[in-house]
């Protein structure tokens, strides 16, 4: 069949300008194929049919009239559709496919095609993973609109009374959608601007070099790349598959809001849904298993959370273990929990388990091409270049289990294109900033002092509370502090906590620090603006030497 150019609006001839496809390539029905330039702006051409290219006319910038000919398209009937899929044959041939469009795998396609290689995308679901669709982005959504609906029942703190504050839970899940499709159309756009052949499917490994998706058929490529994330894991707990109990992805989801929670897991991602739903006024009581929440902080740093968490009216209950979920006749969750041998029962509406994610290796057909996995089994074991034990298969994100982050998946994808590239780059994991997004927020970066202590270093920590910070009491968020870690031998900062305002942001100034081996001299000979939050890391690097100013 050939395609031509349609009747469009203005005077011909029109400009042919960006062709997104090539010879032997397989297209979908509404898959655009180039854009047409009038005077009036650009038409995409879309294909009308699924098929494979036989034939391009046309060039980019060549002038065209209405009834020219530009593609010859071999329409695929459900006849020659089942031939690729069941054939030996591949249909798409590039140098780099990743599976899995995450923060992972999205970078790491544009970053590869922007590199001159030819690169299929493969997404089973979304563009963006978990991170755009179900993660970082909604859980932040949620906490921008509770705290939003805080901060105005406070107001008259600012001296604006706000009379009649009320929340509407359908809203602020729309709000999140919004947000979302935003930022999926513009990964949408840079796959399309980067010449990327995204295919929605399932991918599973055929060999190490060919995979099959299901309606569409094979890619051949040179070069692998793993993304396939994580998923939420559910505790072995009796109950747990009840209608009453959500992972944080149908919590992300609930246009009506309970009145009581129960949170199993006081981690990361329990304490952010612990202290959004807590400023809507729900009752919240997190269940953590561990002697301290948010367990890879230090302990000053946990329990300062635990003591602003517990000001909020958020009840916190340590060491102990839920045992039994069950269904009362009013339909709320009867939550059985034991605590240094006592057993306790507590009711609420939902309950939110929060207790980890499990790399996602099933379905792809691993064990046929003999692909290692870490010694627990849980996700694919790695180099510092993110290859595995197979020469032309890398591994990224969250599927490796090293940190489950969206700017290490990202991160990750670059050093594995780059490994294609030759180029060796790594990742020090150390330098990682993370970031906790309770109120107020929590960010830490390279040692804490815990591991300082395990590792035998020679270190001096120092500390700035923010209620000597003026901003901090401007913004009515004096709670917190920033904690510096130095190694003493040459002053060189090596780790920081930051608890308080503002601190997703000032983390950076740290992480700067740490990777380039900065020292307390180079920080205080840094002038830091006033009146700023970023003041107390002044002031913290202060501390160490000629003392803080303003304590
Ligand atoms: P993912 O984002 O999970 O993407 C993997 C993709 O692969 C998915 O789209 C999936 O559909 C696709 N896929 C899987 N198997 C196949 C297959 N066989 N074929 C085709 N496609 C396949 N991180 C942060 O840094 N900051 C945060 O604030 C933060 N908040 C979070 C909040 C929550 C509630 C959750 C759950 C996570 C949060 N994370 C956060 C973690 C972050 O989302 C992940 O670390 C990140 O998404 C990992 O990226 P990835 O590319 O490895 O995997």
């Amino acid at each position: 069949m050939i395609i031509k150019c349609p009747k469009l609006p203005g005077t011909p001839p029109f400009k042919i300008g960006k062709i997104y496809i090539e010879i032997g390539q397989h297209i979908n029905e509404n898959e655009a194929i180039l854009n047409i330039e009038m005077k009036k702006g650009a038409k995409e051409l879309k294909s009308s049919f699924n098929g494979i290219i036989k034939n391009i006319f046309i060039t980019s910038g060549d002038e065209v009239s209405p009834d020219d000919s530009l593609i010859e398209l071999e329409e695929s009937t459900m006849e020659n559709i089942s031939t690729i899929s069941n054939s030996k044959n591949s249909v798409e041939i590039s140098d780099i496919c990743i599976i899995g469009g995450g923060p992972g795998g999205y970078v790491a396609a544009i970053y590869a095609a922007q590199n001159g290689k030819k690169v299929t995308l493969i997404e089973k679901d979304k563009l963006g993973g978990t991170c755009l669709n179900k993660g970082c982005i909604p859980t932040k959504s949620f906490v921008q609109s509770a705290e939003i609906f805080s901060q105005c029942k406070h107001a008259d703190i600012f001296g604006s009374k706000i009379t009649n504050v009320e929340f509407n839970m359908k809203k602020i899940v729309e709000q999140k959608n919004n947000i979302v499709s935003t930022l999926i159309q513009g990964i949408e756009y840079l796959i399309k601007k980067n010449n990327i052949k995204l295919i929605t499917g399932n991918a599973t490994f055929i060999d190490k070099n060919r995979l099959f998706i299901e309606n569409f058929g094979e890619v051949f490529s040179e070069n692998i790349i793993i993304a396939t994330g994580a998923f939420s894991d559910y505790p072995p707990i009796q109950g747990i598959e009840l209608p009453v109990v959500l992972n944080s992805t149908k919590a992300l989801n609930l246009e009506k809001l309970p009145s009581s929670i129960t949170i199993i897991g006081g981690g990361v991602i329990g304490m952010e849904f612990a202290f959004f739903y807590n400023n809507l006024g729900v009752k919240v009581h997190v269940i953590e298993f561990l002697d301290q929440i948010l367990n890879m902080l230090d302990k000053d740093v946990s329990l300062e959370i635990f003591r602003i968490a517990n000001d909020k009216g958020i009840k916190i209950s340590l060491s102990s273990k839920v045992t039994k979920i069950q269904k009362s006749d009013s339909d709320t969750a009867v939550i059985t929990y034991e605590k240094n041998g006592e057993t306790f029962v507590t009711v609420s509406d939902i309950v939110l388990s929060a207790i980890g994610r499990i790399p996602n290796i099933s379905n792809l057909n691993l064990e046929k091409i003999g692909l290692n996995l870490n010694k627990n089994s849980k996700g694919i074991a790695v180099n510092d270049f993110m290859e595995t034990n197979i020469e032309n298969i890398y591994a990224i994100g969250d599927v490796t289990n090293k940190l489950q982050l969206a700017h290490v998946a990202s991160r990750q994808g670059l050093i594995a294109v780059d490994r294609i590239l030759g180029k060796n780059n790594k990742i020090d994991y150390l330098k990682v900033p993370n970031v906790i997004f309770t109120e107020p927020e929590i960010a830490s970066v390279g040692y804490t002092e815990n591991l300082c202590k395990n590792l035998n270093l020679d270190y001096d920590v120092s500390k700035f509370y923010f209620s000597g910070n003026g901003k901090a009491l401007v913004m009515n968020n004096t709670s917190g502090f920033v904690k510096l870690i130095i190694n003493k031998n040459n002053k060189k900062l090596i780790g920081g906590t930051i608890i308080g305002p503002d601190a997703s942001s000032l983390i950076s100034t740290l992480t700067l620090g740490i990777t380039n081996g900065l020292t307390i001299d180079q920080y205080t000979k840094t002038i830091f603006p006033h009146p700023t939050t970023s003041e107390a890391i002044y002031e913290a690097f202060l501390a160490f030497e000629s003392g803080c100013i303003h304590l």
